[in-house]
């Protein structure tokens, strides 16, 4: 897939195109080495037929940002600036690749250097995550590191905002590889099952799904919120809950979901087979790909 760049200057409120691989950002940005600005990765579907493409969860993925952003103490992202800068990655996208009928977007918005600064840019569907959505994933518990609801006495440490501080997720991601499975799953110090490091968790107990409450300590998912605002079509009730990883292992059925990945089904923890829904699978996949 050919890539896009869209940079976007918060303070005249214009984009300007440019190229993906020329150089774009100076070592002194925040961003570069404070991690210190937050982002977002949208999924665009596009219809094979018409070419019309589906911001996926457009609107919920702008008010996480609006509100990370805020979180940061960052200047409030404008809406139209921020929907043109996504558009014209996703026109140009289209334009640059014939035929392409899903990638992401991923837009951020950094505290930069003088002033802040944004980039949108467009991103492939990789290998890992077709397989990922076709075949499940395995996982392997491990501890956040902090009990869960410590964000409500603690909100500097900013759980639940999306920021740009993914160097934990990433350690993560490597100790999974390192135990020979694809996934973690975060457990909150005290034993609450939190999120992955990119991904959070849905179960099903009988009619009922069940996901962490993102209070506890982990991100809100526009994917899951997006799964939970149809679960009435699908005659299922869904609920967060305090759920423990006996709860897990218990469930009729578990998914990771994220934007990217969809609905993913988790078939193994801690080396114990899970047990699997895959019409449900489906069913996920479907409600996500009609945006
Ligand atoms: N939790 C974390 C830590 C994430 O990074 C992500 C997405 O990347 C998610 C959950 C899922 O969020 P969404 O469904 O909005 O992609």
């Amino acid at each position: 897939m050919t890539e896009v760049l869209v940079l976007i200057d918060p303070g005249t409120a214009t984009i300007t195109s440019a190229p993906l691989d020329s150089p774009q950002l100076p070592v002194t940005d925040l961003s570069a080495h404070r991690g210190d600005g937050v982002f977002e990765t949208v999924l665009v579907h596009v219809d094979p037929t018409t070419k019309e493409p589906t911001v996926v969860s457009r609107e919920r993925h702008f008010a996480r940002f609006h509100s990370s952003a805020s979180a940061l103490d960052l200047p409030e992202p404008d809406r139209r600036l921020w929907r043109q800068a996504v558009d014209t990655v996703v026109a140009e996208t289209i334009a640059a690749n014939p035929g392409i009928t899903e990638f992401g977007v991923r837009y951020s918005l950094s505290r930069g250097g003088a002033a802040p600064r944004g980039w949108a840019f467009s991103v492939p569907i990789d290998e890992s995550l077709t397989t990922a959505r076709a075949e499940g994933v395995r996982a392997v518990s491990i501890d956040r590191g902090y009990p869960a609801y410590l964000g409500r006495s603690a909100p500097w440490l900013l759980i639940g905002a999306k920021t740009l501080s993914y160097a934990v997720n990433q350690a993560a991601i490597r100790h999974a590889k390192a135990q020979g499975v694809e996934e973690v799953l975060f457990v909150s110090h005290d034993g609450v099952v939190l999120e992955g490091p990119t991904s959070n968790i849905v179960i099903r107990r009988g009619d009922h799904l069940l996901t962490p409450d993102p209070a506890a300590g982990l991100l809100a998912g526009t994917t899951q919120r997006l799964l939970f605002d149809h679960a009435g079509r699908l005659e299922l009730r869904a609920d967060f809950a305090d759920l423990s990883l006996d709860d897990v292992h218990a469930a009729d059925g578990a998914w990771l979901v994220s934007s990217m990945r969809t609905a993913v089904t988790l078939r193994e923890l801690d080396g114990r087979e899970l047990s699997r829904d895959e019409a449900l699978t489906r069913e996920f996949q479907r409600i996500i790909a009609a945006g």
